[in-house]
């Protein structure tokens, strides 16, 4: 402070007038007494026009409220006031570029002080622009929730990954739990897919896989319903509220939903085109249940419908488990 105050009336009009800070100081009666360069610039009032005015008449559009009344406070009460810029984004008229209507308006940190000139009480206002760190913190934000989507998609067919299915399973089964309501499980296997890829080839494997995940993720149609792929060409979907008559229709709906597509496979027994094996089960809702034992049972019925022919879908009741090392949600 004591150096500053070493230099000139004019160095520091100067070193006031350079900063890269917005600075501005009104009066107990809101008037302005300074109105330094950087304000000058981005609002593209000269200070000679602005030094005496009232503040909510110096820029070229009128200030928030909010700001207006922080400065009351601070005169009034001499509390400091810091405005959120979450909360206001830009409330004085300051563009990115020396004053164009076609700039951009800057987004805005406003702190307000009171400070004592002269015995009287007056509001030193600053402004900084906080377009950057806004953008950067959006970027980061953007970045993070991307990481988040990836960890939990599956890179081939966009639909969850097995990750996802598991936490997601086990939170969905102990809500069916405790609110008593079933919940249904489907496995789902596409019928020789090994002879598929020896046929057409990788690339033609795995636009099948796209074209099945897609089809069968259109038969979804509550947010509560999962469809996830659980391992190469296996996909698992979970219906909350799901009763196990609403489980037959909707397996023969997966298993249309397929047929429908019509890919050609000449190596399949049936009828040459893709098709899949599904094997469901269902939580009745009323006893306690093994998340394991519950994907265990639509995956045996997975094994029967492959057993006894393929293309169909075979049900088999969850029977729950008295094993002391099974997890009881
Ligand atoms: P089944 O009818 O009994 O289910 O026989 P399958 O041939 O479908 O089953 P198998 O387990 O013998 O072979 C699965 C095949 O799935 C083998 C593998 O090449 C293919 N596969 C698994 N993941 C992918 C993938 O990401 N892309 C492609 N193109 N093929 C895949
Ligand atoms: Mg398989
Ligand atoms: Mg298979």
């Amino acid at each position: 402070m004591s150096d500053v105050l070493s230099h000139s009336s004019d160095a520091i009009k100067e070193i006031l007038n350079s900063i890269g800070v917005g600075l501005i100081v009104v009066n107990r009666r809101q008037l302005i007494t300074l109105w330094n360069g950087w304000i000058e610039k981005h609002s593209g009032v000269p200070s000679t026009n602005a030094i005496g005015k009232d503040i909510s008449q110096a820029f070229s559009e009128l200030p928030s409220a909010a700001f207006v009344s922080a400065i009351s406070n601070t005169i009034n009460y001499g509390l400091p006031v810091v405005l959120s810029n979450a909360l206001h984004r830009s409330p004085l008229a300051l563009y990115d570029r020396n004053f164009e209507h076609q700039g951009k308006r800057i987004q805005q940190s406003i702190s307000l002080t009171p400070i004592n000139i002269d015995g009287e009480r007056h509001c030193l206002i600053q402004v900084t622009d906080s377009s950057t760190s806004i953008k950067r913190e959006k970027i980061l934000r953007t970045h993070s929730e991307l990481l988040k989507k990836e960890a939990t998609t599956d890179g081939l067919t966009g639909i969850y990954n097995r990750r996802f299915f598991d936490e997601h399973f086990r939170m969905a089964l102990a809500q069916a739990v405790r609110q008593s309501t079933p919940l249904s499980i489907f496995m789902v296997d596409i019928d020789f897919f090994k002879q598929f890829n020896d046929v057409y080839g990788h690339i033609a494997g795995d636009k099948a896989l796209i074209a099945v995940a897609t089809a069968l993720k259109k038969q979804l149609q509550r947010v509560s319903d999962v469809i996830a792929r659980y391992g190469g060409e296996e996909f698992v979907l979970m219906l909350p509220n799901m009763q196990h008559d609403s489980a037959s229709q909707f397996a023969e709906k997966l298993r249309l939903a397929v047929w429908d597509l019509h890919i050609f496979h000449e190596e399949s027994d049936i009828d040459q085109q893709v098709t899949i094996s599904i094997g469901y089960s269902t939580f009745s809702g009323v006893e306690s249940c093994d998340p394991y034992a519950l994907l265990g049972t639509a995956d045996n019925a997975l094994y029967n419908a492959k057993r006894s022919g393929k293309n169909r879908s075979v049900f088999l009741s969850y029977q729950p488990s008295n094993e002391q090392n099974a997890t009881i949600l």
